[in-house]
């Protein structure tokens, strides 16, 4: 029989944000069974973080979650140190959400991949605050069967992140009729105009891989505020800077010309079916 590969879950500077997503999975005991988990801080393991930090041990898949921070230390060892040796043995790294991805909400220093040049070709970047349990356990099961996955310029896998958030929103008829949400949380209208949903210039499945398997934040309401992008958080998430009325940033790899010639056609036209409350009348 043939070993189970070795995961090791390390955290920088994190809110815990993507370890608890992660553990809302509804396959997580038989998604995790196919590794021996060295460490993990709230899952059960076979190593104890004092174990770990020997560097005695090695791993074929290092994920790592939150923001580097290189003053940062482990059970008195220092992070850098932590991976430098579980980096350099790892067969894959996963940047487990936007921090670890990008430098996220605390980073100063910017994702795993800047920390060394040596690694840069074995991280996926799992961007996402929080990232969709999904996400992980896709990623997990590839590497388990020995999958290649195709990754973007930000080295994300393009199953995840080819497409926009915007793509699958229940909410698309309102945007190419350019009907707008009265505010937050309503089921009826559009959240870009007003709202600051930044849907139309974000990569993501938030839209078809729903959260809980029923939900997304715009399905209830609420704007994308991108936090799959690099730039994230970046300030005034939920408004949509505008010039004269006309938005700052118009969806991605459309121009401005585009957008508003079409957006112009749109607003000579009522549509009554879509000025209505459909779900509160
Ligand atoms: S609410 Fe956001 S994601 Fe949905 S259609 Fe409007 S811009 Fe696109």
């Amino acid at each position: 029989m043939h070993s189970k590969p070795k995961a090791l879950w390390l955290q920088g500077l994190t809110c815990n944000g993507n370890s608890h997503s992660f553990l809302n999975h509804p396959q997580l005991g038989i998604l995790m069974e196919r590794f021996e988990l060295l460490y993990h801080p709230h899952l059960p393991c076979t190593l104890s973080l004092e174990a770990v930090v020997t560097c005695m041990h090695e791993c074929d898949l290092l994920l790592f979650e939150g923001a580097f921070e290189p003053t940062m230390r482990r059970a008195g060892v220092a992070l850098e140190r932590l991976l430098e040796h579980y980096g350099a043995c790892a067969a894959q790294i996963v940047a487990v959400g936007s921090c670890a991805s990008f430098g996220g909400v605390f980073g100063s220093s910017g994702g795993l991949d800047a920390q060394s040049q040596a690694w840069s070709e074995k991280i996926i970047n799992l961007s996402g605050c929080p990232i969709h349990p999904e996400w992980l356990a896709l990623i997990l099961s590839g590497f388990a069967e020995g999958s290649a996955f195709a990754l973007d310029a930000q080295r994300r896998p393009k199953a995840l992140y080819a497409h926009l958030v915007h793509h699958g929103c229940t909410r698309n008829e309102y945007f190419e009729w350019k009907v707008d949400a009265k505010g937050f949380g309503v089921n009826e209208g559009c959240l870009y105009y007003d709202q600051g949903c930044r849907g139309v210039l974000s990569h993501g499945s938030c839209n078809r891989i729903l959260w809980g398997g029923v939900s997304s934040k715009t399905r209830s309401g609420q704007p994308c505020f991108g936090c799959t992008e690099s730039d994230f958080p970046r300030r005034d998430l939920f408004k949509t800077r505008k010039n004269m009325s006309i938005p700052h940033e118009v969806p991605l790899g459309v121009s401005k010309r585009a957008y508003l010639t079409l957006a112009g056609i749109a607003k000579t036209f009522t549509i009554e079916r879509l000025s209505k409350d459909l779900m509160d009348d």
